[in-house]
This record gives structure tokens, C-alpha cells and sequence, in this order.
């Protein structure tokens, strides 16, 4: 049952006087349940109790942590219905989407639970001693990954599951030993605290310590202000807008003690499409685009939201066909009055532009929150000069971009912030022939793909989801995939550290058979 509380540690509180409800954008209305904002005490109580949960979880094993993990997606599988109702009520999206996300949060979790228990992620490195070495002797040197300390977690509105409360951000954090503050999204807020009872349960199941998991609720940014700007809060994990990502990572860098905040954000992600594609695929890519550019009404951050090439009669026929196949989409419902209201007021903002044209908008009676798919057009100079065209407009639309030659082409796409993803539509043989191209957008993404659409990522081990900024804040790190990991540890080194206080991980007898380099030789056990 939804109680509109904050879970702080494993208690629920509500002694906050601000209170909020959640949206069906469906029925346009607002929901029943009356949540309760977390109150500065709250906020204080829970980063307290991760602070005191750190000194414990951080040197639990990592078959312990792996229980724990497993605990969670059993809790959230045991939700059933109830929690994929209300996600449904909370987000006007369909429920084969809500059973298919909670089906992704579920396998992220049970990933990381066999990462943790295999053990080799820490990347145990060992330098035994040399007394002989001349003409000083070597110290025996001991290096692995260990957790930062407790991280505040947000997550964003498009997916309420597998981005937020037990999302890739909090299973990763907490796989590492790291204790998670969760600043639940306003917009499904029933759906958050859902999530967090199953965490709650598995953590008290499983024995972990009170404190490891807390779920906040806010209205406002006020609650994930507070939360990273305090000093027991080591991480922060961001994946939302770029506003809202750079308002909590410079926030976090004028700190006393800065810390890193990893915010995966907004992306156009740019899709070329070269002169032989577009001759010889024109109507079939036209087709496939228009279904991923509505797909979930365009609310992905892999959404193309911009398409380039060179002018000619294949291109115009591309964009032509483009709008033909995009207004036979049925519009579908958007998550929130404020998200459909940031998309209309963008979409209107890119219209006012100086030589963009819109080549197609669904013009037919729609319900109210259902957004309106929109193709735009513009010249390759025009849109070189206006940066203001290159921003991302969060919703079913995209811009198709004229360049006057390859050159121009080469030029835009080396002068575009950095991106989530790139896509090249082409014949085989064109990846040579525009391979100044092919790089200029590699080095502007974090994921390029051939012949295919941004939109669905794959949750596995080789997987990028991150990019140059602003589609994140350090491209080093991706946010999906069991190296998310290391986006919450860092390096450390025992120096003749007796043998049998070390970690079992740098232990000589590596009690947990995990794979170690020693002395600069991989051994796998
Ligand atoms: P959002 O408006 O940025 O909100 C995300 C969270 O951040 C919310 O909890 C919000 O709290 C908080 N927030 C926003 N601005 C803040 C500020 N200045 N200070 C403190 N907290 C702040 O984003 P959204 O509408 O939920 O999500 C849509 C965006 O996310 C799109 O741009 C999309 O491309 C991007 N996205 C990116 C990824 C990725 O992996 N890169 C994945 C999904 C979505 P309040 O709501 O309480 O203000």
C-alpha cells in the first residue's frame, strides 16, 4: 500500500508540511494518494543513517551483497500488479512498457548481484616485495576498487523504474557498498515509494544495516539541493535534463568538498544519412524513423532528434516521405502537463528560428496530453549559425538538417555538443569514403551505430550510455552496463599490509578465487 511517507532508513516519516499529489495525464487528473515532502530534519536523520550504514556495508562480502540484490528484484516481482498500475496512473505510459521496464530493473539488479558475487570487478592488483631489489628495496603493494561513501540518487521522469528508485544508478551504488539516498521523482512518486518498500524489505531480510537504503520525496528542487550539498554525501547520480544536471554538478563543485555527480542527460543524438542510403533506402529508413522518433511519444534520451544530409533530390524525398509516415502515427499520451508543456513551448521556440521549416506536424484532433509528432527542416548554414537549433526539444520531433556538401556535413557534426549516441545510415562502402565524417562523430558520442536507431539500449557489459558533455558529465564512465560500478569507488593501495588483515580480495591465498594481475601477470582462477 502507498503511504505518501519518506522512507528514512527502514522507518516511514511524514512530518513535512509540504504535500503533493502525482498526475494521470490520461485522465487528466490528479491522483488519489497525498505524499509528504521530507522535512530538513528528515534529510538530516537519513544521510546520518547512511553515513552510520557505510561503516558496515562497505566491508560486507560481496556474496552478502549479492543476497541482498537478489532480495530486491524478488521484493519488486512480488509487487505484481499493484506496483504496474501505478506506475500506468503515475505516467500515462502503456503497461506492456511498464512490465518490459520493470523487467530491464529487475535483470540490472540480478547483473550486478553475479557481478558482486564473482568479485573479480575490483581489480585486485598486487606487487609483492623485493628486499632484494637494489639499490632500494621493493615494499609489497596491494591495489583495488573500494566504495566512495553514500550517494544520492535521482532519477528521471521518462522511466520511472528502471532509471530511478532501483534503477541502473542505485543497483550499481549499492553493488559497490555504497548506501543510497533516493531523491524520488515528484511525477511518480507512488511508484518510488513502491520500490523503495521492496528494498526496505530485502534490505532487513538479508540483514543489512538500517540506513543503507532511504527513498525522500519532494515537489521542488529545494529536498536534492539539500541532499548534495551535504558533507556526509560523497556521489551524487543525476539522469534528468541538462539544466538540472548542471545546476546539481556546479552545486556540488563549490562545495568545501567537491564531489563528483555523474549526470547522464539530454542528447539529440544526430543520424546521418549518406547519398547511397538515402537513394537506395530513402522510403524504408523514412519509415523506420518515423517510428522512432514517436516511439513512447519521443520521450527517450536516445530519441533522434536531429538528421543529417547532403541536399539533393534523395534527401528531399527522404524528408518527404519522413512526414508522410510520421502524421499516419497515432500521438500518444505524454507524462506530465509540465512535459508537454516544456515540448510545446521548445517545438514553438525552434519554429520562431530563422529558416527552419516545419515539413510535417499531426494536425487531426488529439486528447489532451498527447503530443503532437512535428518534422522540421533547415539549411546546413542556418543551422551552423543558431546554436539555439541544436538544443533538444524532449518529445516526438526532429530536424532533418540540409548540409550543401560533405564538407559542411564534416563541419556541423564537429561543431554539435556532445551526444549519447550517433547513428550512420550508409552503403558499406561509405563509411570509407566519408570516413572524416565517420570520426568527427565519434568523437562527439559515447555509443555510433550503423544502419539501425538510437532508441533501446541494450543492458549489457559492452554498453556506453554516456557521452561527451552535455549528454554526461564525465564521458569516462557509462551509466548502463556492470561498469556503471566504477562511477562509485575508488582506487586504494595497502603498502605491507599484514596478510591476514587484508581484504580477502588482496589476500595471498585469494580465499575468494577472483581474478588478480600479480606482479604484472593476469591469474584466473
Ligand atoms: P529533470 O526535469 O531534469 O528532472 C530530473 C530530476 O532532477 C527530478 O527529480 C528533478 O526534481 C531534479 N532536478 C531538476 N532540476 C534540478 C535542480 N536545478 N536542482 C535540483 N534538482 C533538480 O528531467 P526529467 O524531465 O525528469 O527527464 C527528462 C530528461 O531526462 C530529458 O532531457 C531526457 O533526455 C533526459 N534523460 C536522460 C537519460 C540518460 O540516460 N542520459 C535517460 C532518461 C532521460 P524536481 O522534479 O523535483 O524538480
Amino acid at each position: 500500500m502507498i503511504t505518501g511517507k519518506n522512507y528514512i532508513g527502514n522507518l516511514l516519516a511524514s512530518t513535512g508540511k509540504v504535500k503533493f499529489k502525482t498526475f494521470n495525464p490520461q485522465e487528466n487528473k490528479e491522483n488519489d494518494v497525498v505524499f509528504s515532502e521530507a522535512s530538513e530534519a528528515e534529510i538530516e536523520v537519513a544521510v546520518a543513517l547512511a553515513s552510520e550504514a557505510f561503516k558496515v556495508f562497505r566491508n560486507i562480502s560481496g556474496a552478502k551483497k549479492s543476497e541482498f540484490l537478489n532480495q530486491i528484484a524478488n521484493e519488486i516481482e512480488d509487487l505484481g500488479d499493484e506496483l504496474i498500475k501505478t506506475y500506468c496512473l503515475e505516467s500515462g505510459l502503456p503497461e506492456g512498457r511498464a512490465v518490459g521496464e520493470r523487467g530491464r530493473t529487475i535483470f540490472q539488479l540480478r547483473t550486478f548481484a553475479n557481478l558482486v558475487k564473482e568479485g573479480s570487478w575490483v581489480e585486485a592488483t598486487i606487487d609483492t616485495a623485493d628486499p632484494n631489489r637494489q639499490p632500494i628495496p621493493k615494499v609489497d603493494i596491494r591495489k583495488m576498487l573500494i566504495p566512495i561513501g553514500p550517494v544520492v540518487v535521482f532519477g528521471a521522469s521518462n522511466f520511472p523504474l528502471a532509471y530511478s528508485t532501483a534503477g541502473g544508478d542505485t543497483a550499481s551504488a549499492l553493488a559497490s557498498g555504497c548506501p543510497v539516498i533516493v531523491k524520488s521523482h515528484p511525477m511518480h512518486a507512488g511508484t518510488g515509494e513502491l520500490v523503495a518498500s521492496a528494498i526496505i524489505n530485502a534490505a532487513e531480510k538479508t540483514g543489512m544495516p538500517n540506513g543503507v537504503f532511504s527513498n525522500l520525496n519532494s515537489s521542488g528542487i529545494e529536498v536534492g539541493m539539500k541532499l548534495v550539498k551535504h558533507p556526509e554525501v560523497k556521489a551524487v547520480g543525476f539522469t534528468g535534463s541538462v539544466g538540472g544536471g548542471r545546476a546539481l554538478y556546479d552545486l556540488a563543485s563549490k562545495r568545501l568538498e567537491p564531489i563528483p555527480v555523474f549526470a547522464e542527460m539530454g542528447s539529440v543524438n544526430p543520424v546521418i544519412i549518406l547519398p547511397e542510403a538515402a537513394k537506395n533506402k530513402g522510403n524504408e529508413w523514412a519509415k523506420t524513423y518515423a517510428g522512432s522518433i514517436t516511439m513512447g511519444s519521443g520521450q527517450f534520451c536516445t530519441n533522434p532528434g536531429l538528421i543529417l544530409g547532403i541536399k539533393g533530390a534523395d534527401l528531399s524525398n527522404f524528408i518527404q516521405k519522413l512526414s508522410e509516415e510520421i502524421v499516419k502515427i497515432e500521438p500518444t499520451c505524454m507524462l506530465h502537463p509540465n512535459i508537454i508543456g516544456a515540448f510545446e513551448s521548445k517545438k514553438v521556440n525552434m519554429q520562431k528560428q530563422k529558416g527552419l521549416q516545419t515539413a510535417a506536424s499531426f494536425s487531426d484532433e488529439i486528447n489532451t496530453n498527447f503530443g503532437r509528432q512535428t518534422i522540421t527542416t533547415v539549411e546546413g548554414a542556418t543551422f551552423l549559425k543558431n546554436t539555439t537549433l541544436h538544443q533538444e526539444v524532449f518529445g516526438p520531433f526532429s530536424m532533418v538538417v540540409q548540409c550543401e556538401n560533405a564538407q559542411q556535413l564534416e563541419e556541423i557534426i564537429s561543431n554539435l555538443e556532445g551526444q549519447l549516441t550517433g547513428t550512420v545510415l550508409a552503403e558499406k562502402e561509405e563509411l570509407e569514403k566519408y570516413s572524416t565524417i565517420v570520426n568527427a562523430l565519434q568523437n562527439r558520442v559515447g555509443r555510433i551505430i550503423f544502419n539501425g536507431v538510437p532508441t533501446g539500449v541494450e543492458v549489457c557489459a559492452a554498453m556506453v550510455h554516456g557521452g561527451p558533455y552535455p549528454a554526461s558529465t564525465d564521458s569516462r564512465f557509462t551509466a548502463v552496463g556492470i561498469n556503471s560500478i566504477k562511477r562509485w569507488v575508488r582506487p586504494f593501495s595497502f603498502q605491507s599490509w599484514p596478510n591476514e588483515m587484508l581484504p580477502d580480495e588482496l589476500k595471498n591465498e585469494n580465499p575468494l578465487k577472483i581474478s588478480r594481475v600479480i606482479d604484472g601477470m593476469r591469474i584466473d582462477n
